[in-house]
């Protein structure tokens, strides 16, 4: 049997970072097994479209660079992958349960329902649901009849097929991550599969297209745990119990104050989606991990490892190493806590990690993003290296290296001030005086000059390199003074230097 794993998002907004987990451990149990890994793109759902939404998925898993092998972009032999372009495949199976008597067609207005649910509702029971307590007492096909119920369609009534929940029954399933789950029948209520446009609800798209898509394992998200019992209904009505996908619900990402929302981000500073998202009807903006200066390689990291550890205390993979060592025996039960400060450890493991020419290509685009000029990749790649220990996120490059492409435009003078005198300000001319001669420039040179000049002149060196560090960076900041000064050069050097003296004069 084929192993193809799918992810199926509702193009409905920005990509949560538990959705690309999801992604991940579909993709990384696919690629583990040979098999292929599905992007379903489930768009039933019309009120909820949101346009772009789709495209920036793509774009989360390119950055990410879990590609799917098959999908609306890529296409492939199971499709159209965008359920909206599958929906009259769809009518077709509703049929089927209704001729099985597992489905029925229900005419009921929105009004309906309403009064349904006021007349229902007592304090034990504050929601009533379309269930076995109300179904006879609604306009459907089981309480009109058959000739009544075609008299109707035949008219052009809005209809709903709802799918009739047995009674009794305990509905059971084997999770890969939760083992058996059960649920009672009684407590599940006749969900609505075909609506009223002709468009299957989630609950009847998912189970046809995993099944005509050859679906064998689908991961998801927790919170789809309560559907199951539905499309296990569905599944042993229409397909056979068999066919089912193997199926395993992942842990609840958990942030500060429970399940990690949207709101958890804006409110405590980190970005919760993959990339940038504005909602275009609502103008809400969410910020993602991709602009925030992540890269992907921690990202991925970093979600793999929210909910499942190899055993060991290694900490720190690529994607390769996990496509070989994960596996779902060891994805936790418990919600997996999201940590800030861990993520971000990750990333700057994977700065260092990186190889320098492919770090370097990643800064320079960060720093042309921000409106920088880049000089030549040499100077560039040096530049990296020397400040990469001081960066977190790539966005940390702008801030940590922008001294050495521009002459500082601020000096923190406050911090040399209250201890600077005639005899340093002496110190800084005759320096500029040695630099200026000056053949070969490398910071150990540059060093000893500056040494020999302090002894030379009773002052301690130590007492001067604060001074000249902030001449050369602005602030009291930087990999060492020397290679600052070596880096940028003999006329900038002397230029940073004189600067700094006159405004220090004045
Ligand atoms: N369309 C569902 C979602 O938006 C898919 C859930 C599932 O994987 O069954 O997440």
């Amino acid at each position: 049997m084929e192993i193809r794993t799918r992810f199926a998002p509702s193009p409905t907004g920005g990509l949560h970072l538990g959705g690309v987990r999801t992604v991940l451990y579909n993709y990384l149990f696919a690629r583990q097994n040979g098999g292929k890994f599905i992007l379903r793109i489930e768009d039933t759902d019309q009120t909820r479209f949101v346009p772009g939404a789709e495209a920036y998925i793509n774009d989360c898993l390119n950055w990410c660079g879990l590609k799917p092998d098959e999908g609306p972009e890529t296409g492939g032999h199971y499709g159209p992958y965008r359920q909206s372009a599958r929906k009259d495949i769809y009518k077709k199976f509703a049929e089927e349960l209704i001729a099985k008597g597992v489905a029925y067609y229900a005419f009921d207005s929105p009004e309906a329902l309403e009064k349904m649910r006021n007349a229902f509702k007592t304090t034990e029971n504050p929601s009533p649901q379309y269930d076995r307590q109300v179904r006879m007492k609604m306009q459907n096909s089981l309480n009109l009849g058959e000739a009544e119920t075609q008299k109707r369609i035949s008219a052009g009534e809005a209809y709903v097929v709802r799918i009739k929940i047995p009674d009794d029954e305990t509905i059971r399933f084997n999770d890969m991550i939760h083992g058996e789950v059960s649920f009672e029948s009684s407590v599940v209520d006749d969900k609505v599969l075909l609506k009223a446009d002709g468009m299957p609800t989630y609950h009847l798209a998912v189970v046809v297209d995993d099944y005509l898509m050859k679906v064998s394992h689908a991961f998801r998200g927790e919170e789809w745990l309560s559907s199951a019992p539905v499309h296990i209904l569905l599944w042993k009505y229409l397909f056979g119990l068999d066919k089912m996908p193997q199926w395993a619900h992942l842990p609840l990402i958990l942030g500060p104050n429970g399940k990690l929302s949207k709101r958890d981000g804006a409110k405590y500073g980190f970005p919760v989606f993959a990339m940038n998202w504005t909602d275009p009807k609502t103008n809400d903006f969410t910020e993602g991990f991709k602009e925030k200066g992540f890269l992907p390689e921690a990202f991925i990291n970093m979600l793999a490892m929210l909910g499942w550890n190899d055993g060991t205390t290694q900490e720190i993979f690529t994607l390769d190493e996990l496509i070989d060592k994960f596996s779902m025996d060891r994805v936790h039960r418990a919600g997996a806590k999201f940590d800030y400060e861990k993520a971000k450890w990750f990333n700057q493991e994977w700065i260092k990690k990186l190889d320098p020419d492919d770090l370097c290509k990643r800064v320079a685009m960060s720093l042309t993003s921000k409106g920088l000029n880049l000089p030549d990749v040499n100077y560039l790649k040096k530049v990296t290296e020397l400040v990469k220990e001081r960066c977190t996120l790539l966005s940390d490059f702008y801030d940590q290296a922008l001294y050495f492409f521009k002459t500082p435009e601020t000096l923190d003078l406050e911090s040399i001030k209250p201890k600077w005198n005639s005899e340093k300000a002496g110190f800084f001319d005759d320096y500029i005086q040695w630099l200026s001669a000056q053949t070969a420039w490398n910071s150990q040179d540059l060093e000893t000059g500056f040494k020999n000049l302090a002894i030379q002149k009773n002052i301690k060196p130590g007492e001067l390199q604060l001074p000249f560090r902030i001449m050369l960076v602005g602030a009291k900041f930087g990999p060492a003074v020397f290679q600052i000064a070596e880096m940028i050069g003999a006329e900038e050097t002397i230029k940073r230097i004189k600067n700094a003296l006159i405004l220090l004069h004045a």
